[in-house]
């Protein structure tokens, strides 16, 4: 595609047109009905397809800068940034133009994402930005509203009218996440957050081990986080853990051991990881100890083998959906966080067996069969259903489903892969997969009530395709 746009732009003597122009072009035509449409035409000029492969597309919305009560001593601060973050990240530096109004960040990234030719109709928010749950009340409700605002393309009174609206958008919100901290957890906290439409929560769990968690003034210890766990995936969200690497106190030996036991103890078995390795940043307090003497960062070699060693140890069930933060290089003083290719010098696919590496990018024509793996975790059991290929290359879907002593089944996450497909569309997404995965699920519970916890763009389909009806943020079905 590159090599026939320059030999054109050199022909007529013209710049090299971007994709995106050409496609704001060929939109034009299309309605203007002086050419048909063309699936192959938007295929080849959709920008980095990589952010629709999923199945959906990520919006990230960042909260305005606020104090975090917490002291971790890597934590950069810097004035008029929520905490935690830098000036020259990619995502801050969208929100500080648009001073972190979250109605404006969220139809601005519609706009960007329309423009490079991805589909918008299933949309999950991620709201970053410092710990959410330390900002207040009347700003989290808000906030929320205005996201739900921005993709209904409609004002309403009240966020329970925004969201009801959302169920038939255009742009659903299918799937919220919130950044938050394991010792913030309790029932009101779970409760406001499913009030607001959330899905999945990402706990800063950074290590297990105590003395590496009070050497960092992380302020919480291990038995927070065992905790939090507990409830929020008793809640049905889906668990996120960001752990860091690197940490002072810790080693790269430690770190591997670390990651063993979080998939080994069933206190832990996140479904989500975020791993990160320590960036030294001049901001952050822990500057000094490395001045000091007292602190050096992994070398780019080490990290790497780190990592690669750790990939070895993490089951099928899990997704790795980062392993460096998005911090400029420039702005990290030295070590191998600086590697901002970290996950293509690594080369996961041929070591990692996570969701993420072998997730269905382009659908092809094979036979899907359906795998189960149970495991026990936080006192409970967790059934993991995937469609896969016969190798267990692809994956197609997956489904959690969680069973505690309570008379209620809970499934955590029903997600379908493959290039994000507009709702009338056909793909992978239409073949019908999730309902195949629910209908099994609900024969394995064998429970008196079954409840989903559904971003609030898929209630609809639960109701209609599958006899859910809503109580209170859940989709359930009784038998
Ligand atoms: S809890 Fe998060 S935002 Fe707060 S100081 Fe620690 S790392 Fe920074
Ligand atoms: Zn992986």
């Amino acid at each position: 595609m590159a090599s026939i746009k320059r030999s054109f732009a050199k022909k007529n003597k013209i710049n090299c047109p971007s994709n995106i122009s050409l496609l704001k072009e060929y939109h034009k035509l299309v309605n203007k009905k002086r050419i048909e449409k063309n699936d192959e035409i938007e295929k080849l000029l959709i920008t980095r397809p990589v952010r629709s492969l999923s199945g959906v597309v990520n919006v990230s919305v960042l909260t305005k800068p606020y104090n975090c009560p917490g002291e971790c001593i890597y934590c950069p601060k810097e004035t008029n940034i929520p905490k935690s973050y830098l000036s020259g990240e990619p995502a801050v530096e969208r929100a500080k133009k648009l001073k972190y109004d979250p109605y404006l960040q969220v139809k601005n990234r519609i706009e960007s994402l329309q423009l490079g030719g991805h589909p918008t109709d299933k949309i999950e928010v991620r709201i970053i930005g410092g710990n959410w749950s330390s900002y207040p009340k009347k700003y989290k409700e808000w906030f929320i509203k205005r996201c739900f605002e921005a993709c209904n393309n409609k004002k309403d009174e009240t966020l329970k009218k925004a969201q009801k609206r959302n169920e038939t958008a255009k742009h659903r919100i299918i799937g919220m996440s919130f950044e938050t901290r394991p010792d913030f957890i309790n029932q009101k906290e779970i409760e406001e957050m499913l009030l607001l439409g959330a899905t999945k929560i990402e706990i800063g769990v950074q290590s297990i081990y105590n003395d590496v968690l009070i050497l960092n003034k992380r302020g919480h210890l291990v038995e927070d986080t065992i905790r939090a766990t507990e409830m929020l995936k008793n809640a049905g969200f889906k668990v996120s853990y960001q752990v860091m690497l690197n940490l002072p106190g810790s080693n790269p030996q430690r770190d591997i051991e670390m990651f063993k036991e979080l998939f080994s103890n069933p206190d832990f078995k996140p479904d989500y990881l975020k791993i990160y390795p320590c960036a030294l940043v001049k901001e952050a307090p822990l500057y000094n100890l490395y001045l000091k003497g007292r602190y050096k960062p992994y070398t780019k070699e080490v990290l790497i083998e780190t990592i690669k060693e750790i990939k070895k140890h993490i089951p099928i069930y899990v997704r790795i959906e980062r392993i460096i933060r998005d911090i400029p290089s420039p702005l990290i003083v030295e070590g191998g966080a600086k590697l901002s290719n970290l996950r293509q010098l690594i080369d996961s696919q041929k070591i990692c067996k996570c969701i993420r590496c072998r997730e269905i990018r382009d659908i092809k024509n094979e036979e899907v069969l359906l795998f189960r793996e149970d495991y026990d975790a936080s006192n409970g059991k967790e059934i993991f259903l995937s469609f896969e290929d016969k190798n267990r290359k692809n994956v197609y879907s997956i489904l959690r489903l969680r069973i505690t002593d309570s008379d209620t089944a809970l499934i955590r996450e029903v997600h379908v892969y493959g290039q994000a497909t507009p709702i009338s569309k056909k793909g992978a997404q239409h073949k019908g997969l999730g309902m195949l995965m629910v209908k099994e699920a609900e024969k394995i519970a064998n429970k008196k009530r079954i409840a989903i916890i559904s971003g609030v763009g898929v209630r609809d389909y639960y109701r209609k395709k599958l006899g859910y009806r809503l109580s209170k943020t859940y989709m359930i079905k009784t038998f």
